[in-house]
């Protein structure tokens, strides 16, 4: 279990300065990631609507649009950043035992979270994306940029499973922590670092202000593009 660098524990004093104070977390080691933060009747609705996710006929593990998309940051994450930092694998297939898996759910929602071990997108968020991108005759460049959108997007879920972070009670350290193991991890797959960009610039367009547990995706953007250009 070895880790070339600790993002959460290097960039805290500017997360101090950029949430004036909200500092004084847990500050763990990324890469030991606890996973018994949930409290029981919390981990019950997790373990139920993971259930209901993993069975829905409308989410799945491979879907037929984005599968090579998904293939990719997949292994990705598996090659170079699991193996780098000592982490677990991910399911390159839904049905993986054990392993963190991610579906895609077929609908307008625009959203994507963690619940239990699985990592769930929402085909809406996917559609923002690819208009956000796909916006010019360079479609080599536009590929590009969906993927390490997406790469992005699942990079910070899965820190919130390996953090045993609870999907109910996201608050805006949690988020910081999720978005500099992404940024880290966007870094160490080699995908395109503006994904985190798309991504936020997204949000802003949703929710300007931010949202439960989130702080403004115009902070949470400038704080990338800091970090980003530190690692
Ligand atoms: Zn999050």
């Amino acid at each position: 279990m070895k880790r070339r660098t600790d993002p959460i524990k290097t960039f805290l004093p500017i997360l101090a300065v950029l949430l004036l104070g909200a500092c004084g977390g847990p500050g763990q080691d990324i890469a030991s990631g606890l996973r018994n933060n949930y409290n029981d009747e919390i981990s019950a609705r997790v373990v139920a609507e993971e259930k209901g996710v993993k069975s829905s006929p409308y989410c799945s593990g491979l879907s037929e649009q984005y599968s090579d998309s998904l293939l990719t940051v997949i292994n990705l994450y598996n090659n170079r950043v699991a193996t780098a930092w000592g982490l677990p694998m991910l399911a390159g297939h839904p049905d993986m035992e054990g392993a963190i898996s991610v579906r895609i759910c077929k609908d307008q929602q625009i959203s994507a979270y963690a619940l239990g071990n699985t990592v769930v997108v929402h085909e809406g968020l996917l559609y923002k994306i690819e208009s956000a991108v796909y916006n010019s005759a360079d479609t080599q460049e536009s590929d590009r940029l969906f993927l390490s959108s997406l790469g992005f997007i699942i990079y910070h879920e899965i820190a919130h499973i390996e953090l045993g972070h609870s999907t109910k009670r996201s608050d805006p350290y949690m988020e910081w922590q999720a978005d500099t193991f992404s940024e880290s991890a966007i870094k160490e797959s080699g995908l395109d670092p503006a994904g985190a960009q798309i991504v936020f610039s997204i949000a802003e367009e949703i929710v300007p202000g931010g949202s439960i547990g989130h702080v403004a995706p115009s902070i949470r953007a400038m704080t990338a593009q800091m970090q980003m250009a530190a690692f």
